[in-house]
């Protein structure tokens, strides 16, 4: 997949201490492939790899980051770009009833997409209604009235047994009905067809014309691969819409659609859908995509936070203090919260070098047990941190009691730090290090 393929690049530059021009060019031809394969279109790959080449040539020494995680950081970035940026939110009209059209090809998604739609928009606080205006197939109206009646929504739909009527007349008398009625959001599910066709543009852009939507939403099945962004361009063209809603989202194991559409079309991806049921479905967030993209989820979220969280100054004198063995229990602490302060500590030890490898124990790290150990500590007193030497018996019992643990615990916690005290130590000798430092580099 897109993700594995990206990773399996982005991983070839871990452990590395500075990029060469030729990891450069390797990486940038991996992701290239990687894109393709996704069935990105063709310019959008071009610009995205041209970006990240000349991003990663540029890249300034960073204090906080390793190569690796710049490049990381910068195709994110990258990708977080082609797909928006910015979350795009649903604009709502100053005078209600907001009008929002959908329009995409048959099957795509609409009319499971009113459904979903208005019951967001419910539980948002507001009061939508579905205009059933796809009077092409003999079943849709029924169709979006299940769908409704699901959602818990009203349905404006044409009195059945009057022949086929005028898509356009039920927009206009559902406007006015949701009008009158008070809704303030009226949803108006249209027709499509097998194929891009004049017929089908002339429908929705009367429809349009009749109704002027607030927002025209573009419907997209994200399986479809490079035909999405055709598809795309017909309705840019023949319709034009104010952003797009991928759907499918769930059977879409290469992403192209979602990292197209976007930059073949210049609209926003404003929603995304991952199933059937009413509720796989979400604002499309930009940032959120491109993670799911990378495959690294929390780990980008990590870079960006070990830059805020990092503090060169203080890392390098707890790093000289283990290397000489005068590490506190006091500056375990502190470590420990700064690193805590970045998220949970399986993601954290998922960013090592070969960690990938480890999943299933990272999964059973135990943020409670770390907890006790944080509880603990904080349980000592000043010169018991500074001392650990010095906690007896009756000094285990009260930390014990105090933390709201066992003694078993306490002594645990001790035992272990004199173990790693003496590891740190013997470490840092074997390399002839005052500390253990040059890893963040
Ligand atoms: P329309 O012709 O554009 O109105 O499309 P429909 O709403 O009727 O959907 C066509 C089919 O796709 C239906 O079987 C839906 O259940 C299915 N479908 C819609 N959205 C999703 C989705 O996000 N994921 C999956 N797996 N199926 C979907
Ligand atoms: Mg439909």
């Amino acid at each position: 997949t897109l993700s594995e393929r990206l990773t399996g690049a982005l991983s070839d530059l871990r452990g590395k201490g500075r990029l060469s021009e030729t990891d450069i060019d390797a990486t940038c031809r991996e992701i290239r492939i990687a894109l393709l394969e996704a069935d990105v279109a063709l310019p959008v790959v071009r610009q995205f790899v041209k970006q990240i080449k000349d991003r990663a040539r540029g890249a300034e020494v960073s204090e906080a980051l390793n190569p690796a995680q710049q490049v990381v950081k910068i195709v994110n970035e990258e990708l977080i770009g082609i797909l928006g940026g910015e979350t795009r939110r649903l604009r709502f009209a100053k005078n209600p009833p907001t009008v929002i059209m959908l329009a995409g090809l048959q099957g795509s998604g609409k009319t499971t997409l009113a459904g979903k739609l208005a019951r967001w928009l419910k539980n948002q606080g507001h009061t939508p209604m579905l205009a059933a205006c796809d009077l092409q197939r003999p079943n849709a109206v029924n169709q979006l009235q299940i769908v409704g009646g699901r959602a818990e929504v009203e349905v404006f739909a044409p009195e059945p047994g009057n022949g086929v009527g005028d898509p356009v007349d039920v927009a206009r008398r559902a406007i006015a009905d949701a009008k009158s009625r008070q809704y303030d959001v009226l949803v108006v599910d249209t027709a499509g067809r097998l194929g891009v066709d004049e017929d089908l543009m002339r429908q929705a852009s009367d429809i349009r014309d009749a109704v002027t939507p607030d927002e025209i939403l573009f419907v997209l099945d994200a399986m479809v691969g490079q035909d999405a962004v055709n598809t795309a361009e017909a309705f840019r063209d023949g319709v034009g819409f104010d952003g797009v809603v991928l759907t499918k989202l769930d059977g879409d194991a290469r992403g192209g659609a979602a990292l197209s559409v976007r930059e073949v079309t210049g609209q926003p991806i404003l929603f995304a859908s991952n199933g059937e049921g009413l509720d796989e479905f979400d604002v499309f967030h930009p940032d959120r995509m491109a993670s799911r993209i990378l495959g690294m989820g929390d780990v980008l979220s990590l870079i960006e936070q070990a830059e805020q969280a990092f503090d060169a100054g203080q890392a390098e004198a707890a790093a000289k203090k283990m290397g000489e063995g005068d590490f506190t229990l006091e500056d375990f602490l502190e470590q420990m919260m700064s690193v805590r302060k970045m998220g949970p500590i399986a993601n954290i030890l998922g960013m090592l070098p070969g960690a990938a490898g480890m999943k299933d124990q990272l999964a059973n790290v135990d943020e409670k047990h770390l907890d006790r150990v944080q509880a603990i500590i904080r349980g000592m007193t000043p010169a018991e941190r500074e001392d650990p030497k010095i906690i007896n018996g009756s000094r285990r019992l009260r930390i014990a009691n105090g933390s709201g643990v066992g003694v078993t615990d306490v002594n645990q916690l001790v035992e272990r730090f004199f173990e790693a005290r003496k590891m740190m130590k013997n470490m840092a000798g074997q390399f002839g290090l005052p500390g253990m430092g040059g890893g963040g580099r």
